[in-house]
């Protein structure tokens, strides 16, 4: 007989997006004439920029030939790509990794999701709070977070970051945590984090021994000059983050798939005798034996984002989509609601009126203005009361969802 991991069964049943899609699909039901324009799932919709699609092309066609055919590639990925990465991502910021501390993976959620498979069951971890899912729901499924219970788990610290804290979250001081993972800039709130309050949770890691998981799958977006766009801009975070970067936001690569995780080799977790082991050496074994590498076409797309025309045409595309947050935080701010993030990240994370629950919301702006948006409470306790919309529609979409929600505003 078959047993299955009980922890699965822990889970929550509904993924937040499944949840939401069958609320759209009742009302479309109801209201078939309605055209429903969704600011709710974080996926892009403008198309891959010219220098990533001769890349592609490129990469195809030496596919076709005897000399040009790749097979298996490295698992950690190709070495051009990996030398791009060190020397445009990083050493323009003054930071100096090796190559083979980047890992090219599939995607970021496959590696944040993964790395908690290399530590002990019963690491306490911590969250900031509201979060992207899939830190916690990894790490559930390895038994990590106790049960569920009032909208939260018994054994994950939830760091609130709400208005009223400046969406900073609090260091605790009261709490010891094995494990902190934090995103900057965040989804869902599209707050940032300050070199000032960055280099307190380095600290705060080094001092107690902590693991910090950074996902910065975001950190194109960044627009202010003084916001760091990867933790190893803060000393000593080399001996105790893992940083999680993407394409997918960055470049459009959603459906193309790619990303690249950095485990600097001195980062290193201890055995029950105390003895340390290199993440770097743990996270390289794990790879070799689960992952076969990003495809050899993915790997020449990301590698064009690098070329001065890519770098030129990816710009283009997230200017774009910061106009869409810009438009939408003075519309929004104008009738009178209360929004955070949107100036360094593509998400506006907006207060509901009156306290009116995120679910509720929700419903009521799919109903008044056929307009999706994301609740907040998906996310995490602190989200309650909030709900999140992208930029990263098209102008002409955007724009018309804005309209709607200024027309029933005013109804
Ligand atoms: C979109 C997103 C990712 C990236 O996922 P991919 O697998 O690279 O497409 C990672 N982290 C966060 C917080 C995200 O919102």
């Amino acid at each position: 007989m078959a047993l299955v991991n009980v922890h699965f069964l822990n889970l929550q049943a509904n993924y937040l997006f499944a949840d939401i899609a069958k609320k759209v699909n009742a009302f479309k039901v109801m209201h078939p004439k309605a055209d429903v324009i969704s600011l709710g799932i974080g996926d892009v919709t403008q198309p891959l920029c010219p220098a990533v699609i001769e890349a592609m092309h490129r990469a195809t066609d030496e596919l076709a030939t005897a000399e040009g055919f790749h097979g298996y590639g490295p698992e950690q990925g190709y070495d051009f790509l990996r030398e791009a990465i060190v020397k445009n991502d990083f050493l323009t910021r003054g930071i100096h990794l090796d190559e083979d501390e980047i890992f090219i993976n599939d995607g970021a959620k496959s590696d944040t999701g993964n790395i908690q498979e290399v530590l002990h069951w019963d690491n306490f971890i911590g969250v900031t709070d509201p979060i992207y899912p899939v830190y916690i729901d990894s790490n559930v499924m390895i038994g990590r977070c106790g049960t569920f219970q009032d909208g939260r788990w018994t054994n994950v610290r939830y760091m609130p970051c709400t208005a009223e804290n400046g969406f900073i979250p609090a260091i605790p001081k009261d709490c010891h945590m094995d494990v902190i993972y934090l995103c900057y800039p965040n989804n869902p709130t599209g707050t940032v984090i300050t070199k000032k309050e960055l280099r307190k949770w380095v600290n705060f890691a080094l001092k107690n021994d902590s693991l910090i998981f950074y996902d910065a799958a975001y950190q194109a977006y960044i627009q202010d000059a003084d916001i760091p766009h990867s933790i190893y801009e803060v000393r000593g975070a080399r001996k105790c983050a893992v940083e999680f970067r993407s394409y997918s936001k960055t470049a459009g690569f959603t459906g193309v798939r790619c990303g690249y995780t950095v485990v600097p080799k001195e980062v290193s977790v201890a055995d029950f005798e105390g003895n340390r082991i290199p993440l770097h050496q743990l996270w390289l074994r794990r790879q070799s034996t689960k992952f076969n590498g990003a495809s050899y076409i993915s790997q020449r797309a990301a590698e064009a984002i690098y070329t001065p025309e890519g770098k030129k045409q990816v710009q283009q595309t997230i200017d774009y989509y910061m106009q869409n947050a810009a438009r939408m935080l003075s519309m929004l701010r104008t009738l009178g609601f209360e929004c955070y993030g949107g100036e360094n990240a593509p998400y506006i994370w907006m207060r509901t009126p009156d306290g009116t629950g995120s679910w509720q919301f929700f419903e009521q702006l799919l109903y008044g203005a056929n307009v999706v948006c994301t609740p907040g409470v998906g996310f995490g306790p602190s989200g309650e009361g909030y709900v999140r919309f992208t930029a990263f529609g098209s102008h002409e979409k955007t724009e018309e969802a804005l309209n709607r929600i200024t027309e029933w505003i005013n109804k």
